[in-house]
Order: C-alpha cells, then structure tokens, then sequence
C-alpha cells in the first residue's frame, strides 16, 4: 500500500480512522456510523470511515457558498490555470492513482491506468475550453438595441459517483466545473472511498500553491445513501450529478426535481452489439471479448447483448468461446490478467441468479459463469466471462446484471436487429459491425439506435473524453465529458441592450 504514503493519503487520517468530511479548510472525521472498505482483490480491509452526517453537510454547504463566491469572479482561464495544474499533478502520480483504483475496483493495470488518463485528457479539454465557455450574439428586433447571451457560473455541485469508474466520472464533473466557476462536492462511492481522498489530495496540493482559489472548490464527503439523499435534498446545489444504478437515479431524480433543482444522471445501460452478415468477424471478435468481458463486464458501458445475423451466429460463437478459454481471469495487479475480481459477494450472487433465471426462461449457457479458486487471491470473486445462448424478449435479457454475462441472441432482417436493439429500457451504449453503408448509416440515422452512443466497427465501451457521454431511457438522459455538455454546470443569460433614446417595445406593443 504504497501507492497511499506516496499520495499523502495516510496522513488524511485520525488513528486508524480516515476523513470523511474535507473541504481544504476542515478535515474531520465523519460522525456517523464506522464502515469499512474492503479490496475486491481479497477482500482485505483497506480502509475504515465514519460516514458523515446530514448535519456536518449542513456546515460544509456555507463553505461550499462561500467557495463560489470567490470562484465565480476568478477569470475562467485562471480557473483552466488551476485545472491544467492539477493534471499535471495527476500525471506526475499516474502509476500511484492506477494502484488506488486496481485496490479498491479491482481493475487491471492497463484499465486503471487509462481511468487515470482518463482524467489527464478531461484537464487538457477542460483547460481549453476555459477561454471558449462562449454564448451567442443575437440581431434584436427594435431600433438601436442588441441582444446576447452570456454562460455564468451556476453555484456549487454535487458529484455522486459509482464504484466502477471512481475517478474518470468525478473528474468529467469537476475539471469542467471548475473551468466553469463552481465549487465541486465529491461524495463517493462507499466502496471506492481512498480513490476519493488521493484525487482531494492531488487537487489540494495544487490549490495550495494558488492562493487566490478558494480551497473548498474541491472538497469531499464519504459516507452512505442517507449522506446521498441529504445531497440530493439540499439547496445548496443547483445542479446534482449523479452516477449509478437505475434505482439510485430515480430517487434522486425525484428529490433533485421536487426543489426545482437540475440533475445530470449517469445510469445503468443494457449495451447491445449487431453484428450483421458482412461484418469483418475478425474485428468483430476482438470488439466484443473487450466489451463484454473486460472490467469483468463491470462498465456502465460493458456489452451484454450481442445480436447476430442467423448465418454468422454458429461460427461467432465458436470463436467467441474459444477466446473466452484464453483469458487470464486472476489478480488485476498481475501482468497479463485480463480479467479482475468483480466488486464483491453480492455482485458474485447476483451474476449466479441471473445465470439460473436465464436458464429457467430457456436460455443455453455456452460457456462461463463459474468461480475461479485457482490461481487467484483467496477472498476474492474472480469469475469466467459467461455467454448464454437465448431469447431476446426473455426477461432477464432486458435487465443490467453488473457482471461478465453475454446474451447471444439473433435476427433474420436488419430491421428486426434495430427493434431488438431497442426494446430494452436502457439506452447508453450501442454498436453495429458491418461492411454495409446503408446498415452503418440507418443504425444512426433517426430510426436506428436510439442510444446516446451508438458505433459503427468499434464495441460499445471505451469512450473518448471528446465526445459528449451518456444515454437516454433508463439511462437518464444526462451528457458529460465533451462536446457541449460544459453548459451543464452553466447558467444562461440573456441580455438585451437599448443602446437607443427609445423605448421600442418587443412584438410592437403600444403601451401609452
Ligand atoms: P449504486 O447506485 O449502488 O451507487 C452509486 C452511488 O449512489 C453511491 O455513491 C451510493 O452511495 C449512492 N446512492 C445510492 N442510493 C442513493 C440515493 N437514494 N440517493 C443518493 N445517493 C445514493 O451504483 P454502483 O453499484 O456503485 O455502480 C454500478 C451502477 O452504476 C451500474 O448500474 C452502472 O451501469 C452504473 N454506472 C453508470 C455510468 C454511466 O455513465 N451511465 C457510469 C458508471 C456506472
């Protein structure tokens, strides 16, 4: 546990007992009830909290509203100034944050590596985006009058996060939040808690060299659901982004509304691959073993629907098995495994049950789904990748099971390919293989995937920063990362300027 002194991780911490409550100014234990976090690698304890309390929420929102004073008049490349620095924090640290996400997550080397990247690369899109944060200037319809409309800061916000992508989705959210002029609130998963403190500690190294930033703009809260729900209630935050389940975005969704607030919601998906007669198989091949097994089908992204043409679908699936055999289920941190532990035993129960339900409504399992013990740490879940043989309109099909299962199912027409696609209630990641134009261009044209991603020859996970990520449906309907999705953490304003010595009135109203 290195990786820990290296970060100044260790020194956020009372005894035994880490910080929940940090602002830059406050550091406190949490006052609530003592949780652990366990490592998914073999269950060793790594690390024990006291979940904060709506209460100590209470004091960090005024100085999360004081932060935003501040932030809001620093310049927004000053602020890209504090972004750009802290990226190069993150790089100076790449290997060591890598190692808090493959201990807490349990993700391979090369993942965890590319989640830390994840962050650089949102910096350096973040930092340009500082002097771009621009608005429109509008013809006005009177005399001697202009319009336009200008992005301000919205006020501090809250990033609730999953355990699966503990850094990448925090710094999507604050590198562009900052740029923006808001003060961040991080509240973490409860099992990825240290990820949390090591990006708090590399933000704050830099803040600390920038006087002029107000130390709160990157502060952190770990606790459980009822801290989440307190977030979700609290005034203080306009705008509440929050990642995870499909139950969790709901709730939130409901409270976040119920005081008028924004929230941008990151859910489950149910990603679905074509892969038509003319697909290269080949390509197609080593998309979905990356898709659909990779982070142990632990990615919001992850695919789970492979729906192939009638006569490629025997010799796919051979392949497909054959490539399963190969690969190295074992300890992330050990070079060449390719496949991690899944998060922990409830995710292992919940894999089986769904691999029970899929056989009781008719489903063929080929390969998979069973617990590896050999040559794994002991006290972890390490499965085999499953692909089951099924219906697409049996049930389980249609739900996320957060874990390596692929449901091969298959199609006559393309049009029926697109309805398969299409009628789970889902709508993140989507994907077609095929050398036909016009199956690539109807998959994204109006009526093809109705999917906030959909692909054409590359698998359903691994987006680039660049564009804007997030789905519709169940999903949540939310956009972050790139594209436009900056204004999320902007509001606008619209301003019309009588430059004139009338006062015409908008549609030609005569009031006098
Ligand atoms: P989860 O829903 O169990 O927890 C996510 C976060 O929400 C945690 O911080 C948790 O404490 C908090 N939370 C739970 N209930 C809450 C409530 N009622 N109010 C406020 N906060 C609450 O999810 P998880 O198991 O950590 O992550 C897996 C899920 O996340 C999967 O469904 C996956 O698809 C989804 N996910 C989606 C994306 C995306 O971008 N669409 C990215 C990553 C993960």
């Amino acid at each position: 546990l290195a990786c820990l002194d290296v970060l100044g991780i260790n020194t956020l911490k009372q005894g035994d007992t880490y910080f929940s409550v940090l602002t830059g100014n406050t550091t406190v234990l949490g006052e609530g009830s003592a949780f652990s976090a366990h490592s998914p690698i073999d269950g060793a304890k790594l690390s024990t909290f006291n979940n904060a309390t709506a209460a100590q929420l209470d004091k960090v929102n005024a100085e999360l509203k004081d932060a935003f004073k501040v932030l809001r008049t620093i310049p927004a490349p000053r602020r890209g100034e504090l972004v750009r620095r802290i990226g190069d924090e993150a790089r100076k640290y790449k290997n060591e944050l890598a190692q808090v996400i493959s201990l807490e997550a349990g993700k391979i080397t090369p993942e965890a590596l590319g989640e830390v990247q994840e962050w650089i690369d949102v910096c350096d899109f973040a930092v340009g985006q500082s002097r771009m944060l621009h608005g429109l200037s509008i013809v006005s319809e009177r005399p001697g009058h202009r319009m336009m409309e200008q992005w301000q800061p919205l006020g501090p916000v809250a990033v609730i996060t999953a355990f699966n992508f503990p850094m990448a989705v925090w710094a999507w959210n604050t590198m562009l939040g900052l740029v923006c002029g808001d003060p961040v609130l991080l509240k973490p998963s409860e099992k990825a808690p240290l990820c949390a403190l090591a990006m708090y500690q590399i933000a704050q190294n830099v803040i600390a060299d920038m006087p002029d930033i107000p130390k709160a703009a990157v502060s952190v809260m770990i606790g459980d659901r009822d801290l989440g729900e307190a977030i979700a209630a609290s005034e203080t935050f306009p705008l509440v982004s929050a990642t995870g389940s499909t139950v969790m975005g709901r709730a939130v969704a409901k409270t976040v509304a119920g005081r008028l607030g924004r929230s941008l919601l990151e859910l489950g998906g149910n990603n679905a691959m074509i892969v038509s007669k003319s697909a290269d198989l080949d390509l197609a091949l080593r998309a979905i073993v990356f898709s659909a097994a990779g982070t142990a089908g632990q990615r919001c992204t992850t695919l789970r629907r492979l729906i192939t043409h009638e006569s490629v679908v025997d010799g796919l699936v051979a392949s497909l098995a054959k490539s399963y055999g190969s690969l190295r289920v074992g300890n992330p941190l050990v070079d060449g495994n390719l496949v991690g532990p899944l998060i922990d035993e409830r995710s292992f129960d919940s894999m089986q049950a769904a691999l029970e339900t899929a056989k009781k409504q008719g489903g063929d399992v080929i390969c998979g789904g069973e617990r590896v013990t050999e040559n794994v740490p002991t006290g972890g879940f390490y499965v085999k990748p499953a692909i089951v043989h099924i219906a697409h309109d049996a049930p389980i099909v249609h739900e996320e099971t957060f874990a390596p299962i692929l449901y091969v199912l298959t199609y006559s027409t393309f049009e029926e390919a697109i309805e398969i696609q299409n009628e789970v209630p889902q709508g993140l990641s989507s994907a077609v293989f095929t050398e036909s134009m016009r199956e690539a261009e109807l998959f994204m044209a109006p009526a093809g995937s109705d999917c906030g991603i959909a692909n054409v020859n590359i698998g359903t996970s691994g987006a680039e920063i660049g564009g804007a990520f997030g789905g519709e449906k169940e999903t949540g309907g939310g956009r972050e990362s790139g594209s436009d999705a900056w204004r999320n953490y902007m509001r606008r304003t619209t301003n019309t300027v009588n430059y004139g010595g009338d006062l015409p009135l908008a549609q030609g109203i005569v009031f006098e």
